[in-house]
């Protein structure tokens, strides 16, 4: 089969040292703004500028005088993002992009386009600590935190996109439109980084910043338990999933790494103290793996474990990654995996496989572009 996916490279050269002004808070930018000699107000037409018109240059900001824009532009940048590879899947509904950062680190965002829904899924790491074993993006470790400005960019850059009826590469959506669902998904563990995500998804919630509802975004772990207790706390609605794989010590230890110090009994434990706290449905994350986590016993197991809680699953079909031991489970056993789990009590969902060819799987992107690179 003819491969139609396109692919857009931008040998960009690299960004300067400038100051990020997505890091800032609006208390922040209008300190910024005061100690140009402007009025505090000028700071909140920034702030609209960016949250509310997606603004990439201050050139954009029309109703600001020309010298304080010339003043910000030799100091400032919006975004710290650059926009290295951008492909779009053969079927035109699902868009990657790989971003290069200002120290040349790259990252992976997604958007993907179901029925009426924009969804993207973020990075909240440039790499990732946490290890598993069938995930591209653990393969070459953590190397930082993303600030919370390289965060919210993502989904500023693909807000103006949608924003944009003429924007390149086109979809095959109606326009107008709007970012509706955010996942972090992504590359990175976000409980890893936990402060600068939340700083994050303060703004991405706040309705005079972004202003996207808390119940559209989700949260995804592999089940950093200190901080499954901090989130209940938080006061955001933002859904919280766990990506669980495996429903005994002994698999999901050789899996997820992270399950030695915080084993599978004492992760349920913690999200069920999250569900008393805040009535929200967890949801667990499942990747089916052909021969490794997919037999009838194992959906046994994890639906009399999942079946007292408030829970429902994701199955996923797994993003099959070159030269791995992990495939995925054949169609016929995905269906017979959720069918037991929906006997057991236990509201399971497959969820569709999007953008395959276009290495949509987190850090797949980013892996192929290293190999294209070495
Ligand atoms: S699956 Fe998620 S948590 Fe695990 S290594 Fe990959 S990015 Fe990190």
């Amino acid at each position: 089969m003819e491969c139609m996916t396109e692919i857009t490279l931008n040998v960009g050269a690299g960004q300067t040292e400038k100051r990020v002004l997505l890091d800032l808070s609006l208390e922040e930018l209008t300190e910024v703004v005061t100690g140009l000699g402007q009025p505090a107000y000028r700071a909140r037409q920034i702030w609209e500028w960016v949250y509310k018109h997606y603004a990439v240059s201050f050139d954009e900001m029309a109703n600001l005088p020309k010298t304080l824009r010339e003043k910000l532009a030799a100091e400032w940048v919006i975004s710290p993002l650059e926009s290295a590879i951008r492909i779009l899947s053969q079927d035109g509904d699902t868009q990657k992009v790989l971003f290069r950062l200002a120290d040349g680190q790259t990252i992976e965002t997604v958007l993907m386009l179901y029925d009426k829904r924009r969804t993207l899924c973020i990075s909240s790491q440039a790499g990732c600590a946490m290890g598993c074993t069938f995930c591209a993006t653990a393969q070459g470790g953590l190397a930082r935190n993303l600030t919370s400005g390289e965060i919210v960019a993502q989904v500023l850059y693909f807000a103006r996109y949608l924003a944009k009826a003429d924007a390149e590469p086109p979809m095959d959506v109606e326009r107008p439109t709007a970012v509706t669902n955010v996942v972090l998904m992504g590359m990175g563990e976000p409980m890893h980084n936990y402060r600068n995500v939340w700083t994050a998804l303060r703004l991405l919630t706040d309705a005079d910043a972004f202003g996207l509802g808390a119940r559209h975004i989700t949260l995804s772990t592999v089940g950093l338990i200190p901080m499954i207790d901090r989130m209940a706390d938080e006061g955001l609605q933002i859904a919280l999933a766990v990506s669980l794989h495996a429903p005994n010590d002994e698999l999901r230890s050789s899996l997820v790494p992270l399950n030695s110090r915080y084993p599978v009994a004492d992760l349920l434990a913690a999200v069920r103290r999250y569900i008393d706290k805040t009535h929200r449905r967890v949801t667990f994350e499942y990747a089916l793996m052909a021969g490794i986590n997919d037999s009838p016993a194992l959906a046994e197991e994890l639906a009399e474990k999942l079946s007292p809680l408030l829970c429902h699953v994701n199955v996923i079909p797994l993003n099959p990654i070159p030269d791995s031991p992990f495939q995925p489970t054949s169609d016929a056993d995905t269906l017979r995996f959720v069918e037991i789990l929906r006997a057991g009590g236990v509201p399971a969902t497959v969820r569709l496989r999007r953008g395959i060819e276009i290495n949509a799987g987190c850090g797949q992107l980013r892996q192929a572009a290293q190999r294209m690179a070495a």
